[in-house]
């Protein structure tokens, strides 16, 4: 692909310099990883020209026989990763898929119950405004602000007060285990469907360091390139043995929410869930919670506060209320110091969504990496200097410029693809 650089010299150098990016700042936005090889080889193959609507065995158009073997594959190996006795492969993203499970199984205007984005949930959860704010009714639960951990008996009230037709478990920052159990209990009590979006810990479902919400769910659903290091995508899954459910997804799904499947992303779905059945990835997963734990630790000892005190993820969120600090400066000192984080409200955040109180920190893309618990106890380390000179309101730019310099040693130490690297001028 040399010959991107002379047909096309804008987006060949924007190419470039993400890439150079990636290998150069590190990583610690939770929902973000990186993807092997092979499934980036599969999701930029041909597979991207093939049309097959609907489903294996039940195309709308020819010539999809290999197509076909290629997502009984991928249904097969998902099914049996996750312990599942269905699975949906085509959602094109995680949004899609959960948009997918409510057209399935209620109607609009019927409430829902949903983790608010305020306090750990999914914008899919019922905010206001995505469709599952718009065309429900949403009714959102949250965490208990004593404790930072979800609050039970709360989604209990809700649920018997507002008697929703289904009930989302889940989250995009929530540092603890969820009990799914609990929930499926909640939901057989107002007779609600139990949604879990597992998009965040898949990855630590899939190699047993995270309870499954398989056994609880009536419908899983979750994204495939977080913690589970595949390519952008959804799956929905079930391991409830009905056909009639399996029948009511599918349609909701095609042509209920999209046309054609992405056949290359099916293709690299396909491999991540192979690669997700070796040995390797589960060491990798239980590397991932290790060095979250570790990075956790070091920021209550330098007297940060962490959101419930700690985590049993990949993730955790860092109050910065006692400091008086906003998350928009630490996060935008911290991208100066090519360390990439994200802003995140905390419970009973004073500032706006915008702006908020809180970082959030996750593990999975250093982990890749190669960085164990030494590096990630010295990468805490570098956040809390810098973030200890912003509360004190004193210039950071000697600091940012220190760091700056040892994050560029760190991972020219480590890099992601190296020689490997799927590089448009390769
Ligand atoms: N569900 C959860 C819990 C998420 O955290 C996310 C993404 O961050 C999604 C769904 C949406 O996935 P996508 O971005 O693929 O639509």
């Amino acid at each position: 692909a040399n010959d991107l650089n002379s047909t096309d010299p804008q987006l060949f150098s924007a190419v470039v310099e993400e890439l150079v990016r990636q290998e150069t700042h590190i990583e610690l936005i939770a929902s973000e990883n990186y993807a092997s090889n092979q499934v980036m080889s599969l999701q930029g193959s041909q597979l991207t020209n093939k049309y097959a609507e609907g489903y294996p065995g039940k195309r709308y158009y020819g010539g999809c026989e290999h197509v076909d073997t290629i997502e009984r594959l991928a249904i097969e190996r998902a099914c049996l990763l996750f312990g599942a006795d269905y699975a949906n492969v085509q959602p094109h993203s995680g949004a899609q898929a959960n948009a997918a499970v409510f057209m399935a199984l209620i109607k609009p205007g019927d409430t829902i119950l949903g983790m608010s984005l305020a306090h750990g949930g999914h914008l899919t959860h019922g905010a206001a405004p995505n469709v599952s704010g718009k065309h429900y009714h949403a009714v959102q639960y949250g965490l208990n602000i004593e404790t930072g951990e979800i609050d039970y008996q709360e989604v209990e009230r809700l649920a018997q007060a507002h008697q929703p037709k289904l009930i989302v478990a889940g989250f995009s920052a929530y540092s603890r285990i969820v009990d799914w159990k609990r929930f499926r209990d909640i939901a057989d009590s107002v007779g609600a469907w139990l949604m879990v979006d597992m998009a965040h810990v898949a990855g630590l479902v899939a190699a047993r360091c995270y309870p499954s919400p398989l056994p609880h769910a009536h419908v899983v659903t979750t994204t495939t390139h977080k913690t589970l290091r595949g390519p952008r995508g959804g799956l929905i899954l079930s391991a409830l043995s009905d056909e009639t459910l399996y029948k009511k997804l599918n349609a909701a799904v095609f042509p209920g929410q999209q046309g054609g499947p992405l056949m290359h992303v099916i293709a690299a779905k396909a491999m991540a869930f192979r690669e997700a059945m070796e040995q390797d990835f589960i060491h990798y997963q239980a590397k991932v919670i290790d060095n979250a734990k570790t990075m956790a630790r070091v920021f209550i000892r330098r007297g940060y506060d962490i959101v419930s005190g700690g985590t049993d993820n990949h993730l955790f969120l860092v109050s910065l209320i006692r400091q008086g600090l906003t998350g928009k400066a630490a996060d935008a000192a911290l991208g100066r110091a090519h360390i990439t984080v994200n802003k995140n409200s905390v419970p009973d955040d004073p500032q706006s969504p915008f702006v908020t109180s809180g970082l959030r920190i996750g593990t999975p893309a250093v982990t890749t990496r190669g960085f164990g618990e030494k590096e990630c106890e010295t990468l805490a380390g570098w956040i809390c200097d810098i973030l200890d000179v912003l509360a004190k309101n004193e210039n950071s730019d000697n600091i940012e410029a220190w760091v700056r310099f040892n994050v560029s040693e760190l991972c020219a130490r480590h890099p992601v693809y190296g020689d490997h690297a799927q590089h448009p001028a390769a």
